[in-house]
């Protein structure tokens, strides 16, 4: 794999290669969305489900309109007042304008227009519509930093282009317009507040999260973002407090007596009364009232843990508001759901 510039990586997209980029949630690893065995190459690279279908990318919303068809009106709003951003509409494909696999064979494509400035500039430069789920071997967590790219994907693709560390730091809103209803499939940088103050109906679709469950839309059966370690989520019901803080500390020392390497991921102010722990990686998540800083360290911690050969991760949740709900969507399923309320 290479340190690609624009140029060269829309080359290699139009020659049919696959190649990662940057976008503002989490680096994207991009194929030719026309192209089968382009779109076959990103499911191999990431070792990702063929069932689980692929986001396509486009430049604007001419080119979405290229590829879907059936729009309603809050679907054409909706473009317009979150595109370019952090937003996936599931609509209804046009017959034959992208290949199969890119939809895992559903009639419905979710498209968006991505707002970092290397992945416009891509798609202007490329001209195509790009496929392109988070470039990291499946399971694992998204990568934020082209360095992470290349630990997961290195030799797998053709080359990544280094645009820094993503700004959200977590995937995209998922929805589909249902019934004039918004639908979450997936929470993400767009959050539920910011629909509803445009006026919308909107409601997260939480059984679509349920492993168990047959799922409607293939790509949120599978198990994400998990780090090696076993993680466990603490959900202190009254935010913070000095008995989770204790609790805490004696929880680490039990552990380390059965020789596990430890890491706590707290809110700032848990952090601060907890202080440091003789041998505990220890993680600050912010200000817990700014989930939105949690969100953007979140991926970046939990390979921190990998690369250090951390066996146990406890950390701590927040409540589900803006960027809470899809901070907690995310550390739930990194840890299989395994949660204790505290
Ligand atoms: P990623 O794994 O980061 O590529 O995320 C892709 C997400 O978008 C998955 O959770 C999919 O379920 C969702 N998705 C993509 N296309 C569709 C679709 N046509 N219908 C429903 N969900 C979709
Ligand atoms: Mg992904």
């Amino acid at each position: 794999m290479s340190w690609m510039s624009v140029e060269a990586a829309a080359a290699a997209l139009i020659a049919g290669r696959t190649v990662a980029f940057p976008t503002e949630t989490v680096y994207g690893l991009g194929g030719d969305a026309r192209n089968a065995e382009a779109v076959q190459a990103i499911f191999n690279a990431k070792g990702r489900p063929s069932d689980n279908p692929l986001i396509v990318h486009v430049e604007s919303m001419e080119a979405a309109i290229a590829i879907a068809m059936e729009l309603n009106v809050i679907e054409l709003e909706l473009m317009q007042r979150f595109w370019p951003g952090a937003l996936t509409i599931v609509l209804p494909v046009r017959r034959g304008v992208l290949a199969a696999e890119v939809t895992a064979g559903l009639d419905t494509v979710g498209i968006r227009v991505p707002s970092h400035p290397v992945a416009l500039e891509l798609l202007r430069t490329c001209k195509l519509p790009i496929a392109a789920p988070s470039a990291n071997r499946s399971g694992k967590p998204s990568p934020t930093t082209a360095q992470h790219v290349q630990d997961d994907l290195g030799a797998r693709i053709a080359g990544v282009i280094d645009g820094g560390a993503c700004d959200v730091g977590l995937e995209s809103t998922v929805v589909r317009v249902v019934n004039g209803k918004i639908h979450i499939l997936r929470p993400g940088g767009v959050t539920i507040e910011q629909l509803l103050a445009h006026g919308y109906e909107a409601i997260y679709v939480r059984e679509l999260e349920d492993s168990a469950s047959v799922p409607r839309s293939p790509g949120v059966k599978y198990t994400h973002y998990a780090p090696q370690a076993e993680m466990e989520v603490w959900i202190g019901q009254h935010g913070f407090n000095i008995g989770l803080a204790e609790l805490l500390k004696n929880e680490c020392m039990a552990f380390q007596g059965d020789g596990q390497r430890i890491a706590c991921l707290l809110f700032q102010d848990t952090f601060q009364t907890v202080g440091e722990l003789k041998n505990v990686r220890m993680f600050s998540l912010g200000d817990r009232n700014q989930p939105e800083n949690a969100a953007h360290d979140l991926y970046a911690f939990l390979r921190t843990c990998d690369q250090e050969g951390i066996t146990r991760i406890i950390a701590e949740g927040c409540t589900e508001e803006g960027a809470g709900l899809a901070f907690m969507n995310r550390l739930l399923k990194a840890s299989g759901h395994r949660m204790r309320l505290v």
